[in-house]
């Protein structure tokens, strides 16, 4: 395999995909060496097998509005890859979603599941439905909708999607709904779901919890076993922020950003229990701006900026693809920044990834660090099958043995002759050989 090849002749077939050829190119570039010492690999083309997802289904979501306009949006469900369990993965509500985002959201997914350890595959799905400024009836008449359509194509041996951007506990529900009512059963086909109807503890925590239990492990590594001289910033503030806030709170560590689509906030003091309790009143219950809570504690606000250059010595994007660039990874190293830790898929851009490994600081990459949420998922899953709940400090435990698990796959494939882990090839050839081996296994399908 060379990887220039196999992106150029993708880059033929999907030319307005620049998010999916980019999440491509980084793993192919980790695995070349590992791929091309097993001759058995190329002689099945198991590259192009497996960066072209299984299928894809796309729809019209038709729904009403509260003033009774008839809305059209597009629905997506992209299958990836079921060599290891049910695809998994997912659905994200955003304007800015198109087939480029969910087939490389799709593609990471399936590695992230593989170092998981658990039995799923990838996928990823969504729709370009906007719920900002919605009313509470429109996103349940959407949710209904799109599931009325998606409905046909899960199962919980088949595909289980859970919540992304813009789809959280509410939407989870509402789309459960409609979807038990039209399959007529309660086999728990979504994960993030009510803990009154199939539920797991932990699991809205678990993303950003598993991101500081994975930046422990790195940390530990070099000697730093708490987050009491850590001042943290943190972009975004959706489930995936304000969890990972809440972890490094109760580590020690100081937050003094966090951020959303209109700007960021810069809280030098510290974002403490009080405030963050606020925050997550201000995301759950009103639906708020990040604005506010700079007019509420007189802190620092920056409209349309992004906060990586301001003072920190832990960087942990939590928000979208591509919200941290090479300029923005500079600046981070000038200020003192030892660990960039990603909670949000594809946050760093390549230039930014360049910058990390040149500088040889702690760098981990989403599909490592923030498989704590899919990983509980998993969890979920087995706790449906089994008809029971595990506990609180249960299903915490297996996350942390899960995420410490993970961070050694990304040593044992990661470490160089000079003894740096490049946290990015180790991810991705750990992931990349159990699903390579698994398709091997199971013939040419
Ligand atoms: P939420 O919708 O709860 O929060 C997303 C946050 O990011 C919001 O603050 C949002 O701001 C901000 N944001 C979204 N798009 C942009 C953008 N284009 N530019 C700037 N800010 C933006 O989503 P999650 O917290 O669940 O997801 C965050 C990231 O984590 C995503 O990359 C997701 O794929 C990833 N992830 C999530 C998992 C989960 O369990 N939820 C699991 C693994 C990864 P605003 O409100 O203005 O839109």
């Amino acid at each position: 395999m060379k990887v220039q090849q196999v992106i150029d002749g993708l880059k033929r077939r999907f030319p307005n995909e620049p998010e999916y050829i980019q999440a491509v190119r980084e793993v192919l570039e980790s695995i070349e060496d590992v791929y091309n010492a097993h001759p058995e690999f190329e002689k099945y083309n198991l590259i192009e097998r497996l960066c072209i997802p299984d299928r894809i289904f796309s729809f019209r979501v038709t729904w009403v509005d509260d003033r009774g306009n008839v809305q059209t949006n597009m629905g997506y469900r992209v299958q990836h890859n079921n060599a290891i369990g049910p695809y998994k993965g997912g659905i994200r509500f955003h304007s800015s979603v198109n087939l480029s985002i969910l087939k490389f959201l799709a593609f990471e997914q399936t590695f992230k599941n593989s170092l998981t350890t658990l039995p799923m595959g990838g996928g990823k799905g969504g729709s370009d439905f906007n719920p900002k400024g919605k009313s509470d009836a429109e996103i349940m008449r959407f949710c209904q909708a799109f599931i009325m359509e998606l409905g046909k194509h899960i199962g919980p041996d088949t595909d289980v999607p859970a919540g992304d951007i813009g789809v959280g506990g509410r939407e989870v529900g509402y789309m459960y709904g409609m979807y038990k009512k039209m399959a007529c059963e309660n086999t728990g086909t979504f994960t993030g779901k009510g803990l009154e109807f199939g539920g797991s503890l932990i699991r809205p925590e678990a993303t950003g919890y598993g991101n500081i239990y994975f930046l422990m492990n790195m940390l530990k590594r070099k000697g730093i076993n708490d987050l009491k001289d850590q001042v943290i910033a943190i972009s975004g503030s959706g489930n995936v922020a304000t969890y990972t806030a809440q972890k490094v709170l109760q580590l020690g560590g100081k937050v003094v950003t966090l951020s959303d689509s209109n700007g960021y906030i810069y809280d030098p003091d510290g974002i403490d229990e009080e405030k963050l309790n606020y925050v997550f009143e201000l995301k759950n219950v009103y639906r708020g701006r990040i604005r506010e809570y700079a007019e509420k504690y007189g802190c620092k606000y920056v409209e349309g900026g992004r906060p990586w250059g301001e003072k920190c010595t832990i960087a942990l994007p939590s928000a979208t693809q591509n919200e941290l660039n090479g300029d923005d990874a500079e600046m981070l190293m000038k200020n003192g920044c030892i660990a960039v830790s990603e909670g949000a898929n594809m946050p760093s851009t390549p230039e930014a990834i360049e910058v990390f490994l040149k500088h040889k600081i702690l760098y981990a990459p989403g599909k490592a660090a923030n498989a704590g949420g899919v990983a509980t998922s998993g969890l979920e899953m087995t706790q449906n099958s089994m008809r029971l709940s595990w506990s609180r400090e249960e299903v915490d435990q297996k996350l942390q043995s899960i995420m410490t698990g993970i961070h050694e796959a990304c040593v044992k494939y990661g470490t160089e002759p000079d003894g740096y882990v490049n946290y990015v090839k180790g991810a991705n050839i750990a992931g990349f050989m159990k699903v390579a081996k698994a398709m091997m296994a199971q013939g040419i399908l």
